[in-house]
């Protein structure tokens, strides 16, 4: 094998994890969630591998067509619904559920079912989600509104009528925080009238917040065996990695104690050492934040980062490693490392890491 960094994507586990989701979403549909190229490890094949959910969500409508071009029939919801009016056409075209939080969209509906392909357009009504904002404040309609948009829908030929009611919180991770709570509370008094399935939870309000189980979950993260809740990694949780990042050792040099490494030689050795240089860096998207004292696994074993990550490279601690050898595959998170114990030493959670596997990174299939 070369010297570039792998991302080995074990399909088993993310087929594992959804059964594993399944499971404690105790009858509630699953809706897998592959934005962001399914979190990093590849739209298609996550897709491919995750086909038993209920539904794929997507962040947008671009992702939608990728999977339609690529032959899945499942049932695939925008999670941010139409950008413009233009794109109703192509929702339908392509029958994807599409999550409505905003007045401009609203208009776009109303304008398309009076529009000059009216009888179409009610031949083939569009699957609509009605987002209610209950506090993250980021995308859905006021609580207060709730009820009108929803009768409002109800009236336009070009929208089915059975109208999915969500949410999405902002704190459920932390699961002593009384602002989900609020939030579930806030959603049930605005939707106590409607018709409609209901779906609040993400990964941590399927862990940690049973009162809002709903018809629906919305599951990212642990299909992927990560976590974000508190220092709890995926694997802690029962949770499989499906991403296992690694590269190659291709020097070992034996410094001297008061030696410094790397760019700005902000590390000094304390005693005479071996310190190994991997080839994986910022460039392939390893976070440069990951400070010093950041673990990898060298055959097996725990080793830590010393120095600054550049951009191809990176140097290791080597003293508690009985044989490393040149071309010894190190593991820099997945099986056997969980990437939150990364992130939680580069400032950041581990989705982020998974997201940003650059070009360079080849991607490669384990299938068991
Ligand atoms: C990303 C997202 C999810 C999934 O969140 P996880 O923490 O990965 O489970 C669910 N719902 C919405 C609206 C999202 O944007």
């Amino acid at each position: 094998m070369s010297r570039t960094a792998l991302a080995t994507i074990h399909l088993g586990a993310l087929r594992r994890n959804l059964a594993r989701v399944r499971e404690r979403a105790q009858g509630a549909k699953v809706m897998a969630v592959v934005k962001a190229d399914g979190y990093g490890h590849g739209l298609e094949r996550t897709a491919r591998a995750l086909a038993d959910a209920d539904a794929l969500g997507v962040a947008a409508l671009g992702d939608g067509q990728r999977l339609r071009a690529a032959g899945h029939r499942q049932r695939i919801v925008v999670l941010s619904g139409p950008d413009e009016a233009a794109d109703l056409a192509e929702f339908r075209r392509l029958q994807l559920d599409a999550v409505i939080h905003h007045e401009s969209q609203l208009a776009w509906l109303v304008a398309d079912e009076s529009g000059p392909d009216r009888p179409l357009n009610s031949a083939r009504p569009l699957r609509v989600w009605l987002k209610i904002d209950t506090g993250m404040h980021r995308l859905g309609f006021p609580p207060a509104q709730a009820a009108a948009v929803h009768a409002r829908l109800r009236t336009l030929a070009n929208v089915d009528r059975d109208i999915a009611l969500m949410t999405h919180f902002a704190a459920s991770d932390e699961f002593d925080n009384a602002m989900t709570n609020e939030q579930i509370e806030a959603f049930s008094r605005a939707t106590a009238d409607l018709d409609g399935v209901r779906a609040l939870s993400n990964s941590a309000g399927l862990l940690g917040w049973p009162a809002a189980r709903g018809d629906w979950v919305r599951v990212g993260g642990l299909l992927y065996g990560l976590s974000v809740v508190g220092d709890k990694s995926g694997s802690d949780l029962g949770f499989e990695p499906a991403m296992t990042l690694s590269a190659k050792l291709i020097s070992i040099q034996h410094l001297q104690k008061g030696d410094r490494i790397g760019y700005a030689a902000t590390w000094q050795c304390p005693e005479d050492m071996p310190v190994g240089v991997v080839a994986i860096g910022y460039g392939d998207g390893y976070p440069r934040s990951a400070a010093a004292g950041t673990p990898v696994l060298v055959a097996g074993a725990r080793a830590q980062i010393v120095g600054r990550v550049s951009m191809d490279l990176m140097t290791i601690d080597l003293r508690g490693i009985s044989a490393p050898r040149i071309g010894d595959r190190v593991i820099l998170w997945g099986q056997g490392l969980p990437a939150e114990s990364v992130a939680n030493h580069a400032g950041t959670i581990s989705y982020d890491l998974t997201c940003g596997m650059t070009r360079r990174v080849l991607f490669v299939e384990d299938h068991v």
